[in-house]
């Protein structure tokens, strides 16, 4: 299985987590850019509309009760009260306009009469007009309104509108408030600039520790996946990664259940299923590493190959079941007694080949006579019947004279001087002169 590089998983972690991230981002982002707009231009139309009252009341106090009314002449506009011409008395609007950054216009129909407002040459525009239906609100109906998008001398404003009322309350034109709108656009990008920087880094370091904990999780399905492929090509010897194994995780769980896979395939292919041995095929492989080690090393071993006696008795007196539970009793006794000693392999139906690592003939013998003592006083018990076996065995140690290849057929031959000569029996080649 080749590896991909760039895997899916890693793509999906990462859209699984940035996706829903980025959309609620851009979410929180529109909606409080929106509330932001909305309480800053509620602002700045209260501005507009408490700069354009104290206007209104400033020059409604000029020259006490007269009226206002308008003139023109020479194509110029005026707009007086009783014989004051407000044109000549801006000084107060141009204050205003510095301080606040505010144009203000008086209009007679929709036509600017005195206007702070100025052209590229600084002359200021009044004979300029607003839309029609921004007089008839304001002077044929008599409301205040409120605009966030007009354009005054070309330029973005936001304005307000309201009635110029006579002491008597009657409606003679109206009087206009504006400011550019990219100054209201300035103030709300500066609360919302910080807003979204802030947002802006959280999500990279969420992005980040997304990046390294995906690239970790990753890592430990790589590892559980490339010990999967090598059990898969059969090498049951592999081991796990611990970084697998000692996580708490379902990723834990799976590479712990791999494990036990392993474990099971490894018995399945290497030990026999009724006495739990090693079967004769793996038993064969362990044998030649164990000869090959010893050639290296120069380390001894011994061989024994033993066989259960008159078992065929047993099948016949009390039935195949009843002599598969000898079988693995016999077993059990034998890999009790070869625990540290080495191994022991189902050679055959009762035939057992057990291998001494770096053991002596003797000291073989000393174990054997163990295990042939415990066969002996062994009982199986089968309901109402206890059987009893003993078993015959031929033992012989690594020698230069013995190539390895003929180790187990001496072992052998030993066995069936055994048998021909009592069984119930160690043999070894000094017994048989
Ligand atoms: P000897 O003392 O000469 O070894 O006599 P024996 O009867 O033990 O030898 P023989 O080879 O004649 O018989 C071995 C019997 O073991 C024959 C076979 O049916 C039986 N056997 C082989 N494998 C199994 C097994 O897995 N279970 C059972 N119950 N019997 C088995
Ligand atoms: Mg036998
Ligand atoms: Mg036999």
């Amino acid at each position: 299985m080749k590896k991909k590089k760039g895997s899916k998983l890693h793509f999906t972690l990462w859209a699984i987590t940035l996706i829903p991230m980025f959309c609620l981002w851009f979410v929180i982002s529109v909606v409080s850019i929106n509330k932001v707009k909305e309480v800053i231009t509620e602002q700045a139309k209260s501005n507009l509309h408490t700069v354009l009252h104290s206007v209104t009341s400033a020059y409604y106090e000029m020259s006490n009760d007269d009226v206002f009314y308008f003139l023109e002449e020479d194509g110029e506009y005026y707009i007086m009260k009783g014989e004051l011409c407000l044109n000549y008395e801006m000084d107060y609007i141009l204050e205003l306009k510095e301080a606040t950054g505010m144009d203000i216009s008086f209009f007679n129909e929709n036509i600017r009469v005195m206007t702070t407002l100025t052209d590229s040459d600084g002359e200021y525009l009044t004979g300029t007009t607003v839309k029609n239906y921004v007089k008839t609100q304001v002077i044929d109906n008599g409301e205040e309104v409120f605009f966030d998008n007009v354009y005054i001398d070309d330029v973005k404003s936001f304005s307000y509108y309201a009635p110029l009322y006579n002491p008597d309350d009657t409606i003679v034109g109206m009087v206009g408030i504006s400011k550019p709108a990219d100054t209201v656009n300035k103030d709300i990008f500066k609360v919302v600039a910080p807003m979204l920087t802030v947002t802006i880094i959280l999500m990279i370091i969420a992005g980040a520790i997304t990046a390294v904990y995906s690239e970790n999780l990753i890592k430990v399905i790589d590892k559980t996946k490339n010990f999967l492929s090598k059990v898969a090509v059969g090498n049951l010897s592999c081991t796990i990664s611990s970084d697998v194994l000692k996580r708490n995780d379902e990723i834990g769980d799976i590479g712990r259940s791999a494990v036990d896979m392993q474990k099971s395939l490894k018995s399945f292919v290497e030990r026999d299923a009724l006495t739990g041995l090693l079967n004769r095929r793996y038993g064969n492989m362990a044998f030649v590493d164990v000869s090959k080690n010893a050639e290296n090393t120069g380390e001894t071993y011994s061989v024994c190959l033993c066989d259960i006696d008159f078992f065929k008795k047993v099948n016949d007196t009390y039935g195949h079941d009843a002599g598969d539970l000898v079988l693995k009793a016999v077993a059990n006794v034998i890999s009790n007694h070869m625990v540290g000693k080495g191994y022991s392999v189902r050679w055959g139906g009762e035939e057992f080949l057990l291998v001494f690592k770096g053991i002596s003939e003797d000291t073989a013998k000393y174990i054997l006579e163990g295990m042939i003592e415990e066969i002996r006083e062994m009982e199986v018990v089968d309901g109402d019947n206890i059987i009893k076996v003993t078993m015959t065995f031929g033992l012989v140690e690594k020698t230069d004279d013995i190539p390895a290849e003929e180790i187990i057929n001496k072992a052998d031959e030993l066995l069936y001087y055994g048998k021909s000569h009592g069984r119930n029996q160690i043999v070894r080649s000094e017994d048989i002169g």
